[in-house]
């Protein structure tokens, strides 16, 4: 492979440490957390899964169904994700049944050709994403709570059996996503200077070293844990950690094991600022990022209701004798997102490789970051517009659920129907699906120059070498996702060939 030529090493910049205030720090030195979360939600998980199996079967008055696929992947997940990175891991039911049997482990030595992303991302994909809407488990009280005790037993089962949180790091259908929309958060974990941490097989870049402190510590706690305490459950060594750390789950354990106070921080950048700093891209957080694009971007413009165009709807009930025509459309048009997102990206990466004088290996993963911006204002716009039509039931829920018996108007905060445009339907619903995913396309567009300046000394090259990646996210947002949004709210004529 030929060098590349890199850009010089910025210099480290003074950080803040959220460390350093004296209640977060005695926080994260107290024995009590995360542990009381950890048990807190472990028992509002069991009562779920009781609710499941034994309680209604409405769905939307069910603890678990609606709890687990209205509140928890959905507010929950998106917001401690760009709040917090992985925080939710800390405090995971999963999570916590994986750790408890891992205390009793066999300790055998997960399969190598298993260590990476796949099985996560295959297991998204078949159970959450296809199976999920065409089967209804998510829908069915009895049927979701197997679904959980099934996943539940797995966990058990790979932490009684392998050393390590292999559950979470190789097998959770959700670990890879939360891995890589962690790093748009403005907290994290590290102790390493972020300078000098590109580092991996890709670009020939040394690894990142341990900083000072670490350089004469003996044992290191931090990860191998002490006699009293366990050390990184994840397996992750704090010393060298700096902006790559998207699977720490800020469960503070290396900080309450670590002697020297300070050397390990909860570090505040600015919000997306990592995309551009990741080290070790690995192909399966590429493929991550392409994935939840086919979500949010296709699926969402093409799959759904008014977007739905008629040449799909006509041709759909004679693809697949043994599907409706329904679940026959949804896996069509989930499929073709998905081919249609890998095919675009990794034409643009075969050019940046060449651009690069550098393996395509190499290079495919290192600008898929630079495409979750897109993902994620999209994603904070849905959800948005969600709080808006549905906060009110949402808090009716809950408080139903503690006993209090009192109905909230579903549009607690007022209600954003009527068009903004006269003879269209776009409202301020509509508004957050499209508004939001310009800004992330700015915000998209900056993180592919960044990550391109990363790469080569000069601007020219840097500009260059992002144009691509840019013309590609424009045809995304505005051709694929725009497009066919302003159509289905009339915001622009509708030709014949896609809505009929
Ligand atoms: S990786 Fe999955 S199972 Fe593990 S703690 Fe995170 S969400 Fe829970
Ligand atoms: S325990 Fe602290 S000082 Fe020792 S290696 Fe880990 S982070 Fe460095
Ligand atoms: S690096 Fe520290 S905070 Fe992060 S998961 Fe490991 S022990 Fe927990």
């Amino acid at each position: 492979m030929s060098q590349t030529t890199l850009a010089p090493e910025p210099v480290a910049r003074r950080r803040i440490d959220l460390l350093a205030f004296g209640p977060l720090d005695r926080l994260s030195r107290s024995s009590f957390f995360p542990l009381v979360l950890q048990v807190a939600v472990l028992l509002l998980f069991a009562a779920a899964l009781y609710d499941g199996f034994f309680g209604t079967d409405v769905s939307s008055e069910n603890l678990l169904t609606w709890g687990a696929f209205t509140i928890f992947f959905w507010p929950v997940i998106l917001a401690t994700l760009v709040l917090l990175g992985r925080a939710w891991c800390a405090v995971c039911p999963i999570g916590t049944i994986a750790a408890i049997a891992n205390r009793f482990t066999l300790g055998l030595r997960w399969p190598r050709l298993l260590s990476n992303l796949s099985l996560s991302l295959i297991a998204f994909v078949l159970v959450l994403w296809m199976i999920r809407p065409v089967t209804e488990f998510d829908t069915v009280p009895s049927q979701t709570a197997w679904f959980f005790l099934t996943v539940a037993t797995a966990a058990a089962a790979t932490g009684l059996l392998f050393s390590g949180r292999v559950f979470c790091r190789h097998v959770c259908p959700i670990s890879a996503h939360l891995a890589v929309i962690s790093l748009v958060a403005p907290v994290s974990l590290e102790s390493a200077p972020t300078s000098g941490l590109r580092s991996g097989p890709s670009l020939d870049v040394p690894r990142a070293q341990a900083v000072e402190a670490c350089r004469g510590c003996t044992g290191h706690p931090c990860t191998r844990g002490t006699a009293e305490r366990e050390g990184c459950a994840w397996g992750l060594y704090p010393a060298v950690m700096g902006a790559m750390n998207r699977y720490c789950s800020l469960c503070l354990k290396c900080v309450k094991n670590c002697p020297a106070p300070g050397t390990i921080k909860a570090v505040v950048s600015w919000p997306f600022s990592r995309l551009w700093k990741v080290s070790q891209p690995r192909p399966g957080e590429a493929f991550s990022i392409l994935i939840l694009m086919a979500i949010f971007l296709f699926h969402m413009a093409w799959g759904h209701g008014t977007r739905m165009p008629t040449f799909v709807h006509d041709a759909a009930p004679n693809v697949l004798p043994f599907l409706s025509a329904e679940d026959a459309m949804y896996v069509s048009v989930e499929v073709i997102g998905l081919v249609t997102m890998i095919g675009l990206y990794s034409a643009l990466a075969v050019l940046s490789s060449k651009m690069l004088h550098a393996r395509f290996r190499a290079v495919f993963p290192l600008f898929a970051f630079a495409y979750l911006p897109l993902v994620v204002f999209r994603a904070l716009g849905y959800l948005t517009q969600d709080v808006l039509r549905s906060g009110g039931r949402w808090v009716t829920f809950a408080l139903n659920q503690m006993g209090v018996s009192i109905y909230l108007d579903p549009e607690l905060f007022g209600s954003f129907s009527d068009p903004i445009f006269e003879g269209t339907t776009y409202n301020v619903y509509a508004a957050l699906l499209t508004v939001p995913i310009l800004l992330g396309l700015l915000v998209a567009a900056y993180a592919a120059y960044r990550i391109a300046r990363s790469l080569v000394a000069d601007n020219g090259t840097a500009c260059r070498l992002a144009a691509p990646h840019i013309a590609l996210m424009l045809v995304i947002v505005l051709a694929l996702y725009e497009f066919p949004y302003l159509v289905g709210y009339k915001i622009i004529g509708a030709p014949g060939l896609l809505y009929g």
